[in-house]
């Protein structure tokens, strides 16, 4: 049997989706195909990404089209610079490795292929191919019914600015020194490679994977494939309730829609790969009208089996779901809707949310909430002037003797991190923007105390309202911490804290007597 394989020199991204239908079809004929190729400039989106959280939809506009792909993983920002395969097979009956499995032997032959040129590359799970701990490529895949696609990304050169500004990366790394710091996490391969001819790396690429495969490679005739319309996105109905889980897979959410306590419609995305297409959408179905206060429950029952994922686990599905209604349950408790916005953090994932906030001993604020014009803005502490509500934050968690530190920067959180780890802080109340939460979350999970977040709005880091200044390098963000949520959290410890208070009472009378 063969691996038939071309390229294509151009692809026009709208043609992407019935490029890949083509070479799907052809697997399920049984034939196995392989394409290279280069898309003009373009957003191309993993299979499960939602848009909104993946891309800057403001700043690609009609700038250039989007196009989603059928595999799973992060989604990328394309031009000609970097090269696109496309590989469809049947799948072995006999022999059906799990995904992460699937995905390391098939990027195997990939880094074979380089190894030709001298170019000592590694596979870096789950997805990632890279020279010297920068990254050259990403691997992408699906096993859909009787096929497996696996596609894979290459970067022959990179355009680093324009990958900063397409997907939601924070706006720091647009200034010239973020930008270098991005360049040096990439190893495109035109600056190992300054000769590289891509035909001969086609055809060296082509035999290795015929290699693995067991076939004999042929070359074809590229294939013409129909230009479609590009995506157009429709505001969904917005979730009542969302919540997310960083998994060693990627980045998991759920948003639930409610009629009351019941589930009108959920929706799973990220940047997850998955084997089968459909188990998303099937875990969506089977939300439908369950009740938000047992969603993890729900989840758990419904799962069949594991899921083939990789770096998630029906363990992360069935927690994501519990953090999802605990959300609903911290908003109901509160009576205020901001409040669902309200992120547990405790690595045993045991810990309740009211459990952290009686024990929180410290408030850490982010300094992006201070006004831009505050003297106080890059310091820690705050002289309560009354002017902002990051003053009054101080001054309520002050009058209840908790710290309060203003995380002035990265370094600083992870300076003050240590420090009460050192101290052996019982838990604590942090406030900062969910992207910080997730890009930065190895720093909390190095120190391992549980936290309630509460997730700040306004100007982020990652919001791109003022785009212009953004682009010039100026990035001062102005988010806005909401001093009504804050200081409803801080009155249910209030509670919290008394309610124990009687409680041991009553234990220590009872010892009493007895
Ligand atoms: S309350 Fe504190 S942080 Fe806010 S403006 Fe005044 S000094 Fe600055
Ligand atoms: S918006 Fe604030 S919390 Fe978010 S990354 Fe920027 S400085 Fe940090």
């Amino acid at each position: 049997m063969t691996l038939a394989w071309h390229d294509i020199h151009t692809l026009d991204p709208r043609q992407f989706e019935a490029y890949e239908e083509a070479l799907c079809a052809r697997a399920q004929a049984g034939e196995a195909v392989l394409g290279f190729s280069r898309l003009s400039r373009c957003a191309l989106m993993g299979a499960f990404e939602d848009p909104r959280r993946a891309l800057r939809l403001s700043y690609i506009r009609d700038r250039f089209p989007i196009v989603r792909r059928r595999t799973g993983g992060g989604s990328l920002s394309l031009d000609p610079g970097t090269l696109i395969l496309v590989l469809a097979f049947p799948s072995p009956r006999n022999n059906i490795k799990p995904l992460a499995e699937l995905m390391a032997s098939l990027c195997a032959p990939l880094l074979q292929a380089l190894s030709q040129y001298g170019l000592c590359a590694r596979f870096d799970a789950p997805n990632d191919m890279t020279v010297e701990d920068r990254k050259i490529g990403s691997g992408f895949l699906l096993r859909d019914g009787d096929v497996i696609v696996f596609e894979a990304a290459l970067a022959l050169s990179l355009d680093i600015e324009e990958l900063l500004k397409t997907l939601r990366l924070p706006l720091e790394k647009l200034s010239a020194a973020g930008i270098l710091a991005a360049r040096d996490r990439f190893a495109p391969l035109n600056a190992h490679l300054p000769d590289l001819r891509t035909a001969a790396l086609h055809s060296t690429i082509a035999l290795h994977l015929a290699q693995a495969l067991g076939l004999s490679p042929q070359r074809e005739r590229p294939p013409c494939p129909k230009t479609r319309s590009p995506m157009v996105f429709t505001e969904d109905c917005v979730p009542d309730v969302s919540a997310f889980l960083k998994t060693p897979g990627g980045v998991v959410y759920i948003d639930v829609c409610l009629d009351g306590t019941m589930v009108r419609r959920a929706r799973f995305t990220g940047s997850i790969h998955c084997a089968n297409p459909k188990t998303w959408a099937r875990l969506s179905d089977s939300l439908q009208g369950s009740d938000i206060t047992r969603l993890g429950l729900t989840l758990d029952r419904v799962l069949e089996g594991s899921p083939d994922m990789i770096g998630i686990d029906r363990a992360d599905i069935v927690y994501l779901g519990h953090l999802c209604a605990s959300r609903h349950a911290i908003s109901q408790h509160l009576d205020f809707s901001a409040a669902r916005q309200i992120t547990i953090f405790s690595l045993d994932r045991t810990i309740a949310a009211q459990d952290i906030l009686a024990a929180a001993e410290v408030v850490l604020l982010p300094y992006c909430a201070k006004p831009s014009w505050c003297k106080w803005r890059h310091r820690d502490g705050c002289p309560e002037c009354g002017f902002c509500a990051v003053g009054e934050a101080y001054h309520l968690a002050r009058q209840r003797g908790l710290q309060v530190v203003t995380i002035t920067a990265y370094e600083h959180l992870c300076t003050v991190l240590a420090d009460m780890k050192r101290r052996k802080v019982s838990a604590f109340l942090g406030v900062c923007c969910t992207d910080f939460f997730l890009k930065r979350d190895y720093a909390f999970v190095d120190a391992g105390i549980p936290a309630l977040f509460i997730d700040i709005g306004g100007d982020t880091c990652y919001t791109l309202r003022l785009e212009e200044a953004a682009y010039a390098g100026r990035f001062e963000a102005e988010a806005s911490l909401d001093a009504r949520l804050f200081a409803n959290v801080l009155q249910w410890r209030d509670r919290l804290k008394a309610d124990r208070d009687v409680e041991v009472g009553r234990a220590s009378g009872l010892n009493g007597v007895l």
